[in-house]
């Protein structure tokens, strides 16, 4: 094959590459993606086991991620709501079983209050430090240095209330401890869904999925720009750089171009050989993002049991092994199928297990929330993107304690002709699928005004 030029090479045919691709070849540039592994999407996954259809990474859309909802319905694409008829189910601490309706935990009233109070402080934050430029708030370097965990513990003496309100950061969305990223970190979590309240809201934050899966939007994104335009199974290894040119290697080819767009997650860059090397700064805080660790645990069960018992299958506890669960029946499908999450030192704990007392441990912790049919689920089936070379970790990168204020303020500056996009580092949607349209769009944008 003869090594291709173009206007722009994009590194990763994931929702940022595709989104970025597909806008400048609308503005009528030449554009090259090469992808490492043998299909797009990255994170966003659709594979069937067993027979069973699974979105095994990233597939809700809330309200507010309007430039994912935009991009779905220019795709001629369906959406269709998650089932949430009837109560939900809170196991405290203590194991202690509860079933309750409505929006708050059936904690005793002054945890209530305190949990209000704190999500109140939270969003207040939220609303004043943005998701744009949390760096630049007066006191972002005061709440960049104290872990999200101390500081809930600095605002509250109530354990519980803590607990809970640090569990929808910590294993709800970073996935890692709340002792090991920053207050301004969860604040920026919650800047960039519009409010802590609506992490809180499982109706808003898992509000929608794709018909046909989240996947399909970037299978219909790479088969718009072309065959010849997508290269999969070519993972880049170097990038070799002027002030004005780039030539992108892989194992097979070499593409040239004005700019290259980096649309890998940040944990990945150093995988990429750069010449001459990045700057200093580039070196030193690409470091500093690493990956959580989340198993997403699928069960698909002869027919959705839970509902027989007035359960909607949401089911919270800051304490167990699966921390969420929610319903997560396909669209128009018979059966039942529960989503669960395992998150940071609990998914160390189950892989620690050999494959069939963790199939085990798991099938009992959803069973702890919706009874004992749990145990017997015809397709079981354990997300592991950790184990995947291509994106190690899920859902996505934050920076450890103190990186945010230190470095966010640099992490979207283009070095030379290499532009760097995920939603990793995207402001709103940031470690979602609407978060890397947005800044996928962004930087073609940038891109075409220069
Ligand atoms: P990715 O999707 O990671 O794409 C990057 C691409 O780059 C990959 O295809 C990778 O193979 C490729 N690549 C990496 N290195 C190289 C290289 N050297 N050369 C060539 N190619 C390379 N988001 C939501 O909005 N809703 C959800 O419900 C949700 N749930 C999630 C559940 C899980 C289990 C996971 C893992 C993620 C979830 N997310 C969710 C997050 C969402 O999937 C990501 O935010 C989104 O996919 C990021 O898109 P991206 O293009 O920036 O990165």
């Amino acid at each position: 094959m003869s090594d291709p030029q173009c206007d722009v090479v994009i590194v990763g045919a994931g929702p940022t590459g595709l989104s970025a691709a597909r806008t400048l070849q609308a503005a009528g540039k030449d554009v090259v993606v090469l992808e490492a592994r043998d299909r797009v999407g990255g994170r966003t996954w659709t594979d069937h086991i067993d027979g069973q259809m699974y979105e095994i990474g990233g597939q809700w859309i809330s309200p507010d991620q309007t430039a994912l909802l935009q991009l779905v319905a220019e795709l001629g694409k369906e959406t269709y709501q998650r089932y949430r008829e009837g109560d939900s189910v809170y196991i405290a601490p203590d194991g202690t079983r509860t079933v309750y309706s409505g929006d708050m935990f059936p904690v005793g009233e002054s945890t209530q209050a305190e949990m209000e109070r704190l999500i109140a402080q939270l969003d207040e934050l939220a609303a004043r430090i943005g998701p744009t430029a949390p760096w630049d708030a007066e006191d972002a370097a005061e709440l960049d240095s104290v872990s999200f965990h101390h500081w809930l513990r600095s605002q509250s003496d109530d354990e519980i209330a803590c607990a809970n309100i640090g569990m929808f950061i910590a294993g709800g969305m970073l996935t890692k401890p709340a002792t090991t990223f920053s207050a301004l970190q969860a604040i920026l979590m919650a800047a960039s869904a519009g409010s802590f309240t609506h992490l809180v809201d499982d109706h808003f934050i898992l509000d929608r999925r794709v018909v046909g899966g989240m996947q399909s939007v970037s299978e219909q994104m790479a088969a718009e720009l072309g065959e010849d335009v997508v290269h999969l199974n070519s993972p880049v290894r170097t990038i070799e750089w002027t002030e004005d040119s780039v030539t992108v290697g892989t194992d097979a080819m070499n593409v040239s171009a004005n700019r290259v767009i980096v649309a890998v997650p940040p944990n990945l860059y150093s995988r990429i050989s750069y010449t001459p090397h990045l700057p200093r700064l580039q070196q030193v805080f690409h470091q500093h993002q690493s990956m959580g660790l989340v198993i997403k645990v699928h069960a698909t069960y002869q027919t959705p049991f839970w509902r027989e018992d007035g359960l909607c299958g949401t089911g919270f506890g800051a304490g167990q092994i699966v921390q969420e669960v929610y319903d997560n029946t396909n669209h128009g499908e018979e059966q039942g199928t529960l989503v669960g999450f395992i998150s940071d030192v609990n998914a160390d704990a189950m892989f620690a297990l050999d494959e069939d007392t963790r199939k085990q441990r798991i099938l009992e912790s959803l069973a702890d929330f919706l009874g004992p049919r749990a145990l017997e689920p015809e397709v079981f089936y354990l997300s592991d993107f950790g184990a995947e070379e291509w994106t190690r970790g899920a859902y996505a990168t934050s920076y450890d304690l103190g990186g945010l204020h230190r470095w966010g303020r640099f992490q979207n500056d283009p070095v030379g002709p290499i532009h760097f996009a995920s939603s990793d580092i995207a402001a709103q949607g940031y470690q979602h699928v609407d978060g890397a349209i947005r800044i996928g769009q962004d930087t073609a944008a940038k891109i075409l005004s220069t």
